[in-house]
């Protein structure tokens, strides 16, 4: 068997190479330097991980967070591959061993953090034994126009360039965009690099967008369904996840919560309660990020709207990096654009000239229009990510919460026609033009006091859609906005007519409204499984999961880091009951065949045994 495969089913277990992995792989091998630009969960860490296990010399692998590197370093260690980590996380002492091991040459693979690059003790190692690749993962970092930007990143090029002979640069990142892509083969200095652009779709997610009238039992009950399974919950704010987090521990649910507030102490702790699924429900702000490998976490909800689509599908693809089906719903209300407004022009933004941050907001307000739109779309959700970045796609999905949900078109015209006189009058009334929150209040019959001081209770319109709930008519709102009737004025967030307005006032112009008629749920999907997504015995799936478990708990490693969801869904399937058949199941290699394979044996022949 050729050597690449030999290690890909005796290492990790599989057969087959996924898309992107062989060409990846032999690049690295044939000596090219490689960039691969491939979605979270699509199997990155292969690509360089087959190739040093094959190349004579060590791997360095530049690795952005301590617990990537330490998540990573234990699997590979439980694969039976000799691995380390050099980060701040270390003592003295384990440091120093760590460094004298690498020398006596017993890694193969070495992550380090990038601040050591360059330190003193690190460089007089890598001086002294041979290196044949540098890897670098979640290489966007290196990016200033990307969302993660590391200065520390910035030194991999130098670092490189000291070395007695130059490595072979492996480049990886789930990033999409094209100007993100540039930066990275040229502040690496990536020597003509074998590019792969993998798809960007993650066919076992299902992509939701809901508007619930009050978001905190709405997130509650979708945690509570979910019950049993691992789940990010994302808020854009500290108070937010404070007060989800509260709610949800109040309702007896394990979770836990993680923001840039918290001591770096409780940080790690909470962290880890989630990684070893102690609290398998983490509410975060979006300061828990990259450093998550978990392959479990099986749903993430977004409380808030992020500021774009990218951060969007960064985090909700932390849901199924296993394969297993996931959900990925986003709760959308009301203040979420001014939450998200406000967090931009409140962004640091380091040294920048005016006309610098001035050029910033305008762009990130574009892609805050972007993932509002999202939002709204009643189209795919999938094909609309997709599209954005760059893939053609069909625009139906029968994965998303629109694609199989069934919409009409509702006749809005009458309150259209009342909104739009309304901005008028108010705006003639006031000789200036005032925001959708006064508009509302007036439509409602407010009586705030700017209302009545400003007597906008003596207009023809005050109070004429007083029975309308807010949710709808801020729905009739969007619309009028998405129809081109209105818009907002952005520094002031006023609400102006368009010319159009016009047409629906003095001539008869009809105004429709897309409505959800029914709602194409997780559990629909679920009916329609993703490729590769099978159905199993459930009993015999939770009989090993709680082997896994105590595996697990034995030997105080993440469940996943025993097997993945993804293994014991096709051990379920497969029903191995001999060693052979074992070695059968994706993701079952020699090393964790020995050391596992007994324990789930077993399991599998006494829940046989039971049903006789
Ligand atoms: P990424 O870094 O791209 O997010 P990972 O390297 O963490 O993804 O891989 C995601 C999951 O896919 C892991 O559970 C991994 O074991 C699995 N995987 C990777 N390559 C393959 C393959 N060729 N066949 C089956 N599963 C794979």
């Amino acid at each position: 068997m050729d050597k690449k495969y030999e290690i890909l089913k005796n290492i990790f277990g599989y057969d087959t190479f996924r898309e992107g992995q062989e060409t990846l792989v032999d690049s690295a091998l044939s000596g090219r330097d490689v960039l691969g630009i491939m979605p979270t969960g699509a199997g990155k860490s292969i690509c360089f991980q087959v190739p040093a296990l094959m190349f004579e010399g060590i791997t360095i692998v530049v690795s952005p967070l301590i617990s990537l590197m330490k998540d990573q370093v234990a699997a590979l260690n439980q694969a039976g591959v000799h691995a380390a980590y050099i980060n701040s996380s270390l003592t003295e002492g384990q440091y120093r061993k760590a460094m004298e091991n690498a020398r006596r040459g017993q890694y193969k693979i070495i992550y380090v953090a990038p601040e050591r690059l360059m330190t003193d003790s690190f460089q007089s190692l890598v001086q002294e034994v041979d290196i044949s690749m540098t890897a670098v993962d979640e290489a966007h970092c290196i990016s200033q126009w990307g969302q993660d930007f590391r200065p520390s990143y910035l030194k991999i090029a130098e670092f490189v360039s000291q070395l007695p002979t130059r490595p072979i640069l492996a480049a990886f990142t789930a990033t999409a965009t094209v100007q993100v892509q540039e930066d990275i083969a040229q502040c690496l200095a990536l020597r003509e690099p074998v590019q792969v652009v993998t798809g960007f779709d993650r066919p076992n997610l299902f992509f939701d967008v809901q508007r619930p009238r009050q978001k905190l039992p709405a997130v509650l009950e979708l945690v509570k369904e979910r019950r049993g399974r691992s789940g990010i919950v994302y808020c854009a704010t500290r108070s937010a996840v404070e007060k989800v987090c509260g709610a949800l521990c109040a309702e007896g649910i394990p979770a836990t919560r993680y923001h840039a507030g918290l001591s770096e102490e409780e940080r790690l702790r909470n962290q880890d309660d989630f990684q070893f699924d102690r609290k398998p429900v983490m509410v975060a702000t979006n300061a828990f990020g990259m450093g998550i490998d978990k392959s479990n976490v099986s749903f993430v909800i977004h409380y808030n709207m992020p500021k774009n689509l990218e951060s969007y599908y960064q985090e909700a693809g932390r849901a199924g990096r296993d394969g297993e089906a996931a959900d990925c719903i986003l709760l959308y209300g009301a203040g979420d654009v001014s939450t998200a407004k406000f967090l931009i022009s409140h962004s640091d933004d380091g040294a920048l000239s005016e006309g610098e941050r001035a050029a910033l907001q305008k762009q990130n307000l574009d892609l805050l229009n972007v993932m509002t739109g999202y939002c709204k779309t009643t189209g795919c959700l999938r094909g609309y990510i997709l599209e954005y970045f760059g893939q053609a796609h069909p625009n139906t999905c029968n994965g998303c919460g629109n694609c199989g949900g069934t919409f009409e078109s509702v006749d809005i015209t009458i309150p259209a026609q009342i909104i739009l006189s309304c901005v008028k009058r108010v705006q003639k009334h006031l000789g200036y033009f005032v925001g959708m929150g006064m508009i509302t209040q007036v439509l409602r019959a407010g009586k705030g006091q700017r209302v009545l001081d400003l007597r906008l209770d003596s207009l023809s319109t005050y109070g004429l859609l007083k029975e309308t709930p807010a949710p709808l008519l801020r729905r009739y709102f969007e619309c009028l906005e998405t129809g081109g009737y209105t818009f907002i004025e952005p520094e002031h967030s006023t609400l102006r007519l368009t010319e159009r307005a016009g047409a629906v006032l003095f001539r008869g112009e009809r105004v429709t409204m897309q409505v959800k008629a029914e709602r194409h749920t997780p559990d629909t999907f679920r009916k329609v499984p993703a490729p590769g997504i099978v159905s199993v015995n459930a009993d015999l799936l939770a009989a090993l999961k709680a082997t896994r478990n105590r595996l697990a708990q034995e030997e105080a490693v993440p469940a996943y880091i025993v097997f993945s969801n993804a293994t014991l869904s096709d051990m379920a399937a497969k029903e191995p009951r001999s060693m052979k058949d074992f070695l059968e199941v994706s993701g079952v290699g020699r090393v964790k065949a020995s050391r596992y394979g007994e324990a789930f044996l077993e399991t599998i022949r006494q829940f046989f045994a039971a049903q006789l």
